[in-house]
């Protein structure tokens, strides 16, 4: 039986592609790849991708992989560039297989599948990308994009008979019409919405990691993981405010919080909680609280009492809550938003 790994994302597209594949009786294993910048697929409130669902259907196993550093490495310093935003998804595709062609190797499959479809995104999957990529990764000849495998050169499974070329498919383009007719005769009925790509993808979130970028070119991964809670205002080049918006927000704070991080809250009112990170000094404190304040249910009075903490120091400030002028002197999405084109870069 000839065995395949699947790059598997849990979206139509990819388990598509492995429906395919068993279809002509090939042994898949599915891998799904995880970074610091996709969506959190333990938490189903955030993210509507469970790649275990479909696996479970139709009987293929999964694997979670974790690029972590090696992910991190390619956003910072991209060999092919970043898209319009921070993704670097060229990079990414080639990362990816070269992961899977390591899998490949240890569990003795004889070729890879992926999900793609010719002409569905701009940066990744046009044709004359597919191959630079494979080269890219070593995988030339060796990765087999069932669902536009028609437009596409003869790969090396299909090359010495382990898979009919005949009933590979001819999708291209960004309508998902012929995929949910294909999902339909399969039984696949539940799948997520497309979705547009990982956070690198988003203007705002991605100002915000260059901002980081470009005062800590070596961030904690806890940096990193604070970049999608909360509202952020840059203090100094060694110093950044992040503000709780809601209860599950200051909870996510309260946990990523080091030994080393302020936690500012309004007392006796509704509060954020405000994290401090950096290199602190009596302004920036000052601010903090000034923001804490002004984002609580004490907004509106001239003086609001502050707790902070550090450790296991606490102590009070007395503080008027921010104005708008030292909101949009601080607040760095705010700067995001403003970009004349909508893009941040
Ligand atoms: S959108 Fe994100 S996860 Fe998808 S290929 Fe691009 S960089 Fe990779």
């Amino acid at each position: 039986m000839p065995k395949a790994v699947a790059l598997y994302s849990g979206g139509l597209d990819s388990t598509l592609a492995i429906l395919v594949m068993m279809k002509q009786g090939v042994d898949v294993t599915a891998i799904t790849f995880l970074n610091h910048f996709g969506c959190d697929i333990s938490d189903k409130s955030s993210c509507s991708k469970d790649p275990f669902a479909a696996s479970v259907k139709f009987g293929f196993q999964v694997k979670l992989s974790h690029l972590s550093d090696k992910f991190l490495e390619i956003v910072k310093n991209p060999k092919y560039g970043h898209g319009k935003n921070m993704n670097p998804c060229i990079d990414c595709r080639v990362l990816m297989l070269k992961e899977a062609k390591g899998f490949m190797d240890i569990t003795g499959a004889d070729f890879i599948i992926t999900g793609e479809v010719l002409g569905q995104r701009p940066m990744s999957q046009r044709k004359n990308c597919f191959p630079m990529i494979d080269k890219a990764a070593g995988v030339k000849g060796l990765v087999l994009r069932p669902l536009s495998a028609k437009f596409l050169p003869v790969t090396l499974p299909e090359e010495i008979g382990l898979i009919n070329r005949d009933m590979l498919l001819n999708f291209t383009g960004r309508s998902r019409k012929p995929q949910m007719a294909l999902a339909l005769e399969y039984g696949l009925t539940e799948y997520p919405a497309p979705a547009g790509g990982c956070l690198l993808t988003e203007p705002i979130y991605s100002f915000k990691l260059k901002d980081l970028l470009t005062y800590n070119a070596d961030p904690e991964y806890s940096d990193i993981n604070l970049l999608r809670i909360g509202r952020h205002f840059r203090f100094s080049p060694e110093c950044k405010i992040i503000v709780g918006r809601h209860d599950a927000e200051n909870e996510a704070i309260k946990l990523l919080a080091g030994s080393e991080d302020y936690l500012l809250r309004a007392e006796g009112v509704g509060s954020p909680l405000v994290l401090l990170r950096g290199k602190t000094t009596d302004e920036a404190l000052t601010v903090a609280a000034s923001l804490c304040a002004r984002y609580s249910d004490a907004k509106k009075l001239h003086e609001v009492d502050v707790a902070v903490l550090q450790g296991d120091k606490k102590y009070y400030m007395k503080t008027q809550p921010a104005d708008n002028e030292m909101i949009e002197l601080y607040r760095i999405e705010k700067k995001a938003a403003l970009q004349p084109d909508g893009h941040a870069f």
